[in-house]
């Protein structure tokens, strides 16, 4: 490990190109606002940028002995790659591959790690598209799949598993479960925990430290929030499965684009400051839905005594029922500035009925991402889109 704690020091073999590496000098003590305005920021150097610009490159200039530790070609690596790598590295407490998507993270890993005879565990309530490719191409391949829902019963013993995923909180349904706990009884029987952290970003939840494996999660939610790009990561503490995951990475070419790494890195700067209005708005927001007739099954991790131990903030994610389809339907076309979209967690709110993606839930269940606009309009919005239901 680097002297700062993160990866990436000069005998991690993988990262020869100590040049191109940021800094990597951010005290212990800097608390979240200051750790992400300068995540994976470079040494200050007079009259260079305080942020290089993105490297658009496929392939580069070659020594005659060939790469010898530097880039060669952009499927396998890039320095504004690396650069965003570091950035959440440092967040994750980890160390950090980037991909083309969320999807490309976590089917990258369970590729990577799972073969014929082996048995993996997924949330019931999470990301569809994983039971999805889990129930197809991983089932196919000679994978056991077992799913359970995100609060437990997690009978690991009876089950063998090799890999574990936990998705807390679970989107869209929001349960949570206790990861040190999951992790305590994954270490005993020698199975891999992988917890996709998608929904509290890295500033609201540190899965590493509490006794995960490896992290999964989309950057393309509430981490960038900026809803202009599509990317995803593995973090983990294990240099061999990193390293796996860099070659699987290169074989499969499913790193991200460099300009996508560089919006996300600038994204990031803001992450602390995005996160803490929409927690504030999600907690307004809340108390509104709560006081309504037509509102049940009202869902927010800032309710669930759980989520308030193993959170350090709250997302801006909210879910709640309306009586059926038609009246779900009735209340997204009334919205004006919370749009009808899917995804979550950017600066503009937002809102989608889950059933009609096939998610298991109630046909009239409203995922709401809650965005940074200020509350009082937020609140008028959602009081006219309920009044048309
Ligand atoms: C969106 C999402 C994914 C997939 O991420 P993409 O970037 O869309 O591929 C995975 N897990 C969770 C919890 C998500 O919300």
């Amino acid at each position: 490990m680097h002297p700062s704690g993160q990866p990436g020091g000069p005998e991690d073999a993988h990262h020869p190109r100590e040049a191109d590496r940021p800094g990597g000098v951010a005290p212990a003590g800097w608390r979240d606002a200051t750790r992400v305005v300068h995540a994976g920021e470079p040494a200050a150097t007079p009259g260079a940028p305080f942020r290089a610009g993105p490297v658009l490159a496929a392939p580069y200039h070659l020594a005659a002995e060939g790469p010898g530790g530097a880039d060669a070609y952009g499927r396998t690596d890039n320095p504004t790659v690396r650069a965003l790598e570091q950035a959440i590295g440092e967040l994750e407490g980890g160390e950090v591959v980037a991909f083309g998507s969320g999807m490309a993270a976590i089917t990258g890993l369970l590729l990577a790690t799972l073969a014929p005879g082996d048995t993996v565990l997924l949330p019931s309530d999470g990301y569809f598209k994983v039971r999805e490719f889990a129930d197809t191409v991983l089932a196919e391949r000679g994978v056991t799949v077992h799913t359970v829902p995100t609060p437990g019963p997690y009978r690991l013993a009876e089950l063998a598993p090799t890999l574990v995923l936990l998705e807390t909180p679970a989107n869209p349904g929001l349960a949570v479960c206790d990861i040190a706990a999951v992790a305590a009884m994954s270490r005993d029987l020698g199975a891999v925990l992988a917890v996709d952290n998608t929904t509290a970003t890295p500033l609201g939840q540190r899965p590493l430290a509490l006794g995960a494996d490896v992290v999964v999660a989309s950057g393309t939610k509430a981490l960038t929030g900026h809803s202009d790009l599509v990317l995803g990561y593995v973090a983990t503490a294990d240099p061999g499965l990193a390293d796996r995951l860099r070659g699987w990475r290169a074989m499969t070419g499913a790193i991200c684009g460099p300009f996508e790494a560089w919006l996300a890195h600038r994204s990031l700067a803001t992450l602390e400051l995005r996160l803490a209005r929409q927690e504030a708005n999600a907690a307004a927001v809340v108390e509104f839905l709560a006081g309504r007739s037509e509102v049940t099954g009202l869902r927010w991790p800032g309710l669930d005594p759980l989520a308030r131990r193993q959170l350090t903030r709250m997302p801006g994610l909210v879910t709640f029922e309306l009586a059926d389809e038609a009246a779900a339907t009735a209340f997204l076309r009334a919205t004006r500035l919370v749009a009808n979209a899917t995804s979550f967690g950017g600066l503009h709110s937002s809102a989608d009925r889950r059933a009609q993606f096939g998610d298991p839930v109630p046909a009239g269940l409203i995922r709401l991402s809650v965005g940074c606009e200020d509350p009082v309009d937020l609140i008028d919005d959602l009081r006219a889109g309920l009044a048309a239901g």
